[in-house]
């Protein structure tokens, strides 16, 4: 199992809906994919239509009282699992401040699932702050995945985040943590700025930056008001066909390629 986070410390650039839509793809792409939702808003776990209590979520695991296993989801999508948040989440922050291995206990409970075989990727969404819930699954990943949007302050964005990895590295909580990619979202073609922003991106990352960018259409942000994936949502549109293809590409790198073109 390959942990993955999905982060940026900037809320709105698409994390949320890349954690989602990417896990639904790779659960198409025939991989059984554990999605968790690190972030106190929930929209991840409201995204899929679930509903929970504090307890179900991922907080008690985070605070040392449960166990992660005991708290997977079906999502009720074939090899789609979910570990929900909750708004008690927020609390969550102090509490784990307090800990002397706050940093490290998200890693523990997902080192401990890796020997079990359940999953081939295991996903975080994380909040927009650089707070302990960020820092943890930062300490627990193998890699992370930034979503950018295609705006000049996005970049700004990006070299703090990067920052930020290097901390965690020398930190010692995590020195093999992996800068997987740098995915750009919302991207919008017919300004010029926007395909400027790529190119920039391009220039300083070239080997990260995914050659899929994903655009801005109305149907990827309405379908997690209906509680649906992208590819429930608009299965044939440009915004299925985007992360489908962000999918193919993440596999690929991860040298799994896969042959099927045609979505489902
Ligand atoms: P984050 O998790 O980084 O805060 P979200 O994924 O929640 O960001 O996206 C912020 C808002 O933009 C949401 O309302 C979402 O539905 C919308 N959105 C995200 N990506 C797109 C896109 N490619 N096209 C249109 N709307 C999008
Ligand atoms: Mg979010």
């Amino acid at each position: 199992m390959k942990v993955v986070a999905i982060g940026n410390q900037k809320g709105g650039v698409g994390k949320t809906t890349t954690a989602l839509n990417l896990s639904a793809a790779l659960a198409l792409r025939g991989q059984r994919v554990l999605l968790i939702d690190l972030d106190p808003q929930a929209n991840t776990t409201s995204g899929l239509g679930l509903e929970v209590d504090g307890d179900d979520s991922v907080y008690p695991a985070l605070l040392g009282e449960a166990d992660v296993r005991d708290k997977i989801r079906d999502s009720g999508r074939e090899r789609l699992s979910v570990i929900p948040a909750h708004m008690d989440l927020a609390g969550v922050e102090i509490e784990l401040a307090r800990s002397d291995d706050h940093l490290v206990r998200l890693r523990h409970h997902l080192q401990g699932l890796k020997p079990n075989d359940l999953f081939d990727y295991c996903i975080l969404d994380t909040p927009p702050s650089l707070g302990v819930l960020m820092t943890s699954a930062l300490a627990a990943a193998d890699e992370i995945m930034i979503p950018l949007q295609c705006e000049w302050f996005g970049l700004e964005g990006l070299a703090k985040i990067v920052h930020v990895i290097d901390q965690i590295r020398d930190s010692g909580a995590n020195p093999d943590l992996l800068l997987e990619g740098i995915v750009m979202t919302m991207f919008d073609g017919r300004t010029n700025l926007a395909r400027q922003v790529v190119e920039e991106v391009g220039n300083y990352f070239p080997e990260q930056l995914y050659s899929t960018v994903i655009p801005r259409t109305i149907r990827i942000g309405e379908a997690p008001s209906h509680s649906k994936t992208i590819f429930e949502h608009d299965p044939q549109g440009t915004g299925a066909v985007a992360y489908m293809a962000l999918a193919d590409e993440f596999l690929a790198r991860h040298g799994r390629p896969v042959e099927v073109a045609a979505l489902p």
